[in-house]
């Protein structure tokens, strides 16, 4: 009895020297780390504990992912053949007979091609109230797709997709984060600038919404971010935005800013520059500007967490009468970097920050995902290429080579069989009842890690123009205009394109490009995007020096027209703000005619 009292005596004392042990030295870690200005004790812990949680997460994740892409096809292969197998005895499993698809090469064999309408009558089932249809997993939600290239889509979402983007996609950037950058993962809080979307619901209850990274999404780890929960449930966006810039500029240690695109973060800089006294008020008084339309409740919790700030306020006044150059290191000296998407649509956003608000903050485009799930991760966060390493325990990927693109049933290719060098349409079959959907991304492989393919987004389908078989993609239009803007020296802040056949022009078909500099200018020379696409455009040349093709018209709308198209756009569809991506072909009629009718 006494030795066994002994033994229990020993244990007791041996848990609490490595408890013990284990507390002191995180609470040593935290105590020596740099914590952002809101931070308690028990908030900079908890956010401890979270960094620590993830970086092993995503250490697994990053173990697995190695694993993987040494073994792409077996990795592909399971993945396809465990999602039929689970689905078999599905509504849709048994009408295209999984059953009898025992191979990938089956699979592709039986199955067809497919895009949206294909699915459109099982969607229709679920919002009906059959969840069933498609997966044996019950939806979670309806993903609403942004529709930059069409009309928005919804997507039956899973628990699978939501569990592989967090633990292949966020786990994974915090372990490389941690394994490239340590000094980036600290206790510094992040301004994430998004907004909590208008959730509808179908008639049996299911939840329609976006897929992207919003408040309701992130709600176990408030504690990372400058803004204070109470300010999630603030519905409107330019207040919802103003709140989150006044709480970031008061933690004068901030650490990110975050945001699903680089276009949210070019807005808040702007709004910043334009409202920046009123912020500088507030922080002086303590109070929130009482013009600031937000319900009286949600002000009172948020006045509770602030207390007069003078000095923050002076030196915020002097750095933004000093002009908004390089403001973003100038008022948040140890930010580490900017976190949002910078490819694709995006790059003109990235290059408006980088040359003016952000000039020496770093930023990186983390993932590369969509409602669909998650595609691609940015291995390498200091990378200036932003290439995404295509994640094989996400999707069942095959590609379409970007020639064999218009027809209806092209050949494809596996994961393990793409070239360097080469653009690729990218199909999925994924955990959430999508089977060879064509998704419409034009990617381009750059390099391999192990045997998977780093990817260059390109494009999206419907974002080419082509009135007369010359197909120039929005990459190569954007290039030919980035030279127009530097040979004009102007900044733009937006820009979209359109083909003339949505306006009432009787010409030659011809584009119209519709730009918003940053600020008004007069003596563009508007002969030089079409000239410049000449040179740059060999089949563009030709048809032009034949005279199959006008030249381009060049329209100049008024400043803040492209926020008003945005939500006119956002009006009229289901996404939310926190996916809106400019689209750089108009296809609306009345899209055209709303720029046309701003023009200066
Ligand atoms: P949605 O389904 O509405 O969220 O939109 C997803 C689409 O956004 C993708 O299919 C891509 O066209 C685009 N997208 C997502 N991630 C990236 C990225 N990292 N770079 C460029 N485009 C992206």
């Amino acid at each position: 009895m006494s030795r066994l009292l002994n033994v229990v005596k020993r244990v007791v004392f041996t848990s609490t020297i490595i408890g013990g042990g284990a507390c002191s030295l995180i609470l040593y870690n935290v105590g020596t780390s740099s914590w952002s200005d809101s931070h308690t004790w028990s908030s900079a812990t908890r956010h401890y504990l979270t960094n620590k949680f993830m970086v092993v997460l995503g250490f697994i994740s990053f173990r697995d992912l190695v694993k993987n892409s040494r073994n792409v096809r077996e990795t592909q292969e399971n993945l396809l053949m465990d999602n039929l197998v689970k689905n078999t005895a599905t509504l849709y499993g048994k009408e295209f007979g999984f059953e009898k698809m025992n191979s990938v090469a089956e699979f592709r064999k039986q199955h067809p091609l497919t895009r949206y309408s294909h699915y459109q009558p099982y969607v229709e089932k679920i919002q009906n109230g059959d969840l069933l249809a498609l997966t044996a997993d019950i939806p979670l939600q309806l993903a609403v797709t942004s529709g930059t290239s069409g009309k928005s889509s919804l997507l039956p979402t899973t628990n699978f997709i939501f569990t592989r983007f967090f633990l292949s996609g966020i786990a994974l950037l915090f372990q490389r984060l941690q394994e490239t950058h340590p000094e980036w993962v600290t206790l510094q809080k992040s301004m994430k600038l998004f907004y909590t979307p208008r959730w509808k619901y179908t008639e049996t209850g299911l939840r329609i919404g976006p897929n992207s990274s919003n408040p309701d999404s992130a709600q176990r780890i408030y504690h990372l971010y400058s803004t204070p929960p109470p300010a999630y449930r603030i519905l409107t966006e330019p207040e919802a935005l103003y709140i989150h810039l006044l709480f970031g500029l008061l933690d004068q240690n901030l650490g990110n800013i975050e945001a699903n695109f680089a276009s949210t973060v070019y807005t808040g800089f702007r709004t910043l520059e334009s409202r920046w006294e009123e912020l500088v008020q507030d922080i002086q008084t303590g109070t929130i500007n009482s013009n600031l339309n937000i319900p009286s409740d949600i002000r009172e919790q948020l006045e509770a967490v602030m207390k007069p700030n003078p000095e923050r306020a002076e030196e915020l006044r002097k750095e933004f009468t000093a002009g908004f150059e390089n403001i973003a290191k100038r008022i948040w000296p140890n930010l580490n970097l900017i976190m949002c998407t910078t490819t694709g649509t995006m790059k003109m956003y990235t290059s408006s920050l980088k040359s003016k608000y952000c000039r020496d903050t770093q930023t990186y485009s983390p993932i590369y995902g969509a409602s669909e799930g998650l595609l691609g991760v940015n291995l390498y966060p200091d990378s200036t290429q932003s290439l995404y390493c295509l994640i094989p325990s996400a999707q069942f990927f095959e590609f379409i080579r970007q020639e064999d693109s218009d027809t209806d049933n092209p050949d494809t290719l596996l994961l393990h069989q793409l070239e360097k060098g080469q653009a690729y349409e990218v199909v999925v079959t994924n955990g959430s009842g999508l089977y060879r959907y064509r998704m419409g991304d034009v990617v381009q492989v750059e390099s391999f890690f192990n045997e998977l393919p780093m990817v260059r987004f390109l494009h999206r389908q419907g974002q080419m123009l082509n009135v007369h078989g010359e197909k120039i993609s929005e990459e190569v239009f954007f290039t030919t205009l980035k030279k127009c803007e530097k040979t004009w020296n102007i900044r733009l802040r937006d820009y979209t394109t359109a083909e003339s056949v949505l306006s009432e022009s009787s010409a030659l078909p011809h584009y119209l490009l519709f730009i918003e500099p940053e600020s008004e200018c007069c003596d563009l020379n508007l002969d030089l995007p079409d000239t410049t696409l000449r040179s740059d455009h060999p089949v563009y040349e030709s048809f032009r020096a034949k005279g199959s093709i006008d030249k381009i018209q060049v329209i100049q709308v008024k400043r803040g027209s492209f926020q008003a198209l945005q939500e006119m756009m956002l009006a009229t569809s289901m996404a939310s703000s926190n996916q809106f991506k400019v689209p750089r072909v108009l296809r609306k009629e009345e899209h055209v005619k709303y720029l046309l009718e701003n023009s200066i």
